[in-house]
């Protein structure tokens, strides 16, 4: 189902950008699908059998790049829409990567940390073969992070007998991590905003935020940092709302200390719902895929819509965001800060040496503002919205890769 809806986007830009079928139908399909099932030894002597997945989407532009996901939810079709994604988001920021991803499906909070370790290690070693940092480059996604990259970098130089570290990105610091890749996803996107908004003359204040995770509470911080006023900010248990701005610090604090925002004290509780149809100049859905859809598009009163989930808007909702004018910078340009960094580090591996979170803050803003730039430019000579833009710029970057290799 999500692979299909991903598709359906891929076929309205193939329309405009008028490449050959035959590209086409390279682009419906994914590259390699390797399914795993992985023992692992319980704490209490069991064996529990999982299902995994690493799909190699496309790599006409360079080696599969995408996250590892550990969700109840993942399944062969999810694993295939998000590396198809992650194929249009690599090449939309011109990283020379093709796209990739990886699932296991899990409830990790269901889990010990030992019971954690031991399935990040039989993942690795399931899909070690395929796996390599000019093969495919794996990395953190939902609920994954750097300690558990950290297991499978360290198991697959056991597999392989040599260091290795460009083969894992989103490392620990110590393991040749690169510095600000914990605050890259929001942070691209705050600079992508930023440009929008001089780019189409928008004055922008007020910001409300879905999703208080690493994406949608970094970017709080980050935007009130720099003089905006986050009004509204939300987890998947309560929403908040004070119209003279959050103190976005001090709301996570508690959020962190009690579990939610519920209770909060300086500040109106709302619902989920509430939230996204606020009178704000910015809407930021950071959390999950399908929250603006047909049913409450209309509803969307906010000037711009900056993406920093992945899928968080319907197919057909965005036709109706599109009719209200309402602009709506998509998923694939927004949130690709965080796979930027990733290829920084990537590249700082490869070297041996490192940078300093300046260098790492300064190179992303200077290819976040480039990517919205080559994606308005597309938009505009065809007409179209900055979605369809996006979309088309990445097929014909990947068109003319993998034309260039069949010549
Ligand atoms: P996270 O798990 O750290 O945070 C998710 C947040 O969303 C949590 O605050 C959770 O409570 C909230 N949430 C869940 N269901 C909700 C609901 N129904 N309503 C409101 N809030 C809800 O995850 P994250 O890393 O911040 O990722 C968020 C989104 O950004 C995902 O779509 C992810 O794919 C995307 N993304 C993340 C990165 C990254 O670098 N972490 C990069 C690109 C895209």
């Amino acid at each position: 189902m999500v692979f299909k809806e991903a598709l359906a986007r891929l076929e309205k830009a193939f329309e405009v950008a008028k490449v050959e079928d035959w590209i086409m139908e390279i682009l419906k399909k994914p590259k390699r699908v390797l399914k795993v099932s992985i023992p692992v030894k319980m704490d209490n002597g069991e064996i529990k059998i999982f299902e995994g997945f690493r799909v190699l989407y496309n790599d006409a532009r360079g080696p599969g790049k995408g996250g590892i996901r550990f969700h109840p939810n993942v399944s062969e079709d999810e694993v295939k829409a998000l590396a198809f994604w992650m194929t249009i988001k690599n090449a939309i920021v011109d990283l020379p990567y093709g796209g990739a991803k990886g699932g296991v499906k899990v409830n990790p909070k269901e889990l010990s940390e030992s019971e954690l370790e031991r399935l990040a290690r039989g993942y690795i070693r399931e899909i070690a073969k395929v796996i390599g940092d000019y093969e495919d480059i794996p990395a953190p996604d939902v609920n994954t992070n750097a300690k558990i990259m950290a297991y499978m970098l360290d198991e697959y130089e056991k597999i392989v007998g040599r260091h290795m570290p460009g083969v894992i990105t989103g490392k620990p610091l110590s393991l040749g991590g690169s510095k600000g890749r914990e605050i890259a996803t929001s942070l691209g996107g705050f600079f992508v905003l930023n440009q929008a908004l001089k780019v189409f003359g928008i004055k922008a204040k007020t910001i409300a935020i879905q999703g208080a995770g690493n994406v949608g509470g970094n970017f709080g911080i980050i935007a009130q940092e720099n003089g905006y006023k986050v009004i509204a900010i939300s987890d998947s248990k309560s929403a908040i709302f004070n119209e003279n701005g959050l103190n976005v610090k001090d709301a996570l604090e508690y959020k962190r200390k009690n579990g939610s925002f519920k209770g909060y004290p300086k500040a109106k509780e709302i619902s989920n719902e509430e939230l996204l149809e606020l009178n704000v100049d910015v809407l930021v859905p950071a959390a999950i895929e399908n929250v603006i859809t047909r049913e409450n598009a209309s509803k969307i009163k906010a000037k711009v819509v900056l993406e920093l989930a992945n899928g968080p808007t319907t197919f057909e909702a965005d036709k109706i965001l599109n009719e209200e004018g309402i602009i709506v910078i998509p998923d694939v340009l927004a949130n690709a800060g965080g796979v930027t960094v990733s290829y920084f580090e990537w590249i700082q591996n490869r070297y041996g040496y490192y940078w300093k979170e300046d260098e790492v803050k300064k190179r992303l803003n200077e290819r976040m503002v480039k990517s919205f730039n080559d994606v308005r430019e597309i938009a505009e000579k065809y007409k179209v919205d900055l979605r369809t833009g996006a979309y088309v710029l990445a097929i014909q970057r990947i068109a003319q890769a993998i034309k260039d290799r069949l010549a």
